[in-house]
């Protein structure tokens, strides 16, 4: 029995040591060695020793961190709130079990979601003051983030003053990106100049955000997408529905791609329809999210330590990932 522990207590140890290492490559280093896909198998054998033994969990387990170390070469911003990630589920039948958690969760049997696709980008935030840009950070570990707001100035979709009636102070969060036709152009000078491949555009767009040197930004072409305000009641918004038309009519880049679900069956037609249709976007998507879309269950549900428990990524199956980093090679 004693031996059988063992060996399944050298294996969590091993899985978060392999889990940190791939987790500094990814989000520090900005190369990955292995695909997502290996990497979240490895996650979910981790998290699934962790439910089974709380008492044996590392402190430095990846299960209490959100993404990576914070590099030195720029400033330090502590973000107001922590920026958070996302519980990933990996089908509808784990989908459906966590939304009805969620609306069990505030005493309903349904709750309307405000279903967005998942951009494959990385998060930032962006503060405004009296309407004007004055900064942008990275995640970093969640709650200390890298200013990156000189290069942020490069990317075209950022107003730098915003539209309409806007609040003294505004932090938004959103996702920087690369295109596919970007990233597609940056591979093919790179291996022309016999420079190492970036893994995918997420990759590509995080290399690039982190630049010291601001022309280097500039050149790779960086795209916003919004999806968050922060204190958004206070600003009379109600539901994320709202905020994202809130953001549009303020000038800010928002994607099209979203639906608000009345029912289980509307947010499933989001995803089946966007499974397919999300390869004809110019931008890379490797999920959809749903957010409950009334703000006042944001409050009632809270977060984990690292995760909302008001919102959850679907992650689409591998081998459609597969296609989707295959027809990113067809068009290089
Ligand atoms: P995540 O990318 O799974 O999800 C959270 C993030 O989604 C948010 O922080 C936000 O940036 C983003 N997002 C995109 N669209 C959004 C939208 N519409 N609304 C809200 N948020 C949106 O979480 P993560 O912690 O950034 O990274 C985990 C992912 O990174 C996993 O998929 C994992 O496979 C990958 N990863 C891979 C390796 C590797 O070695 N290959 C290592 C570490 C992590």
């Amino acid at each position: 029995m004693f031996c059988v522990e063992r060996e399944k207590l050298d294996r969590y140890y091993w899985l978060v040591d392999e889990l940190n290492r791939h987790g500094r490559l990814y989000y520090v280093l900005d190369a990955p060695e292995i695909e997502d896909d290996e990497y979240d198998a490895l996650m979910r054998e981790m998290l699934q020793f962790e439910r089974e033994h709380p008492d044996l969990i590392r402190d430095d387990s990846p299960s209490k961190r959100v993404g990576g170390a914070v590099l030195d070469a720029f400033e330090k911003v502590t973000h107001a709130k922590p920026m958070l990630s996302l519980e990933d589920v990996f089908s509808k039948n784990e989908l459906h079990d966590w939304l009805q958690r969620a609306a069990e969760g505030v005493g309903q049997p349904w709750i309307p979601w405000c279903c967005e696709l998942k951009i494959d980008g990385l998060a930032v935030s962006l503060i405004f003051e009296d309407g004007k840009f004055v900064q942008a950070s990275t995640r970093g570990d969640g709650v200390v983030g890298e200013d990156v707001t000189e290069n942020l100035k490069t990317v075209k979709d950022l107003p730098l003053r915003l539209l309409g009636d806007v609040p003294g102070h505004l932090e938004l969060r959103g996702e920087v990106y690369m295109g596919k036709d970007g990233f597609a152009q940056l591979n093919a000078a790179r291996e022309e100049a016999g420079l190492p491949l970036f893994a995918n555009p997420r990759n590509a767009a995080a290399g690039s955000l982190r630049q010291l040197d601001t022309s280097v930004a500039a050149k790779r072409n960086l795209r916003l997408f919004t999806y968050y305000v922060q204190d958004a009641e206070s600003y009379g918004l109600h539901s994320q529905s709202e905020i994202l038309e809130w953001l549009k009519a303020r000038g800010l880049p928002v994607q099209k791609a979203w639906r608000r679900a009345e029912t289980e069956t509307e947010a499933l037609d989001f995803l089946e329809r966007w499974s397919g249709e999300r390869f004809s976007l110019p931008y890379a998507t490797d999920g959809a999210v749903f957010k409950a879309d009334a703000t006042e269950y944001w409050t009632v549900l809270g977060n984990n330590v690292k995760t909302p428990r008001w919102a959850v990524a679907y992650k689409y199956p591998p081998e459609e990932r597969k296609t989707k980093l295959e027809s990113i090679e067809i068009s290089l």
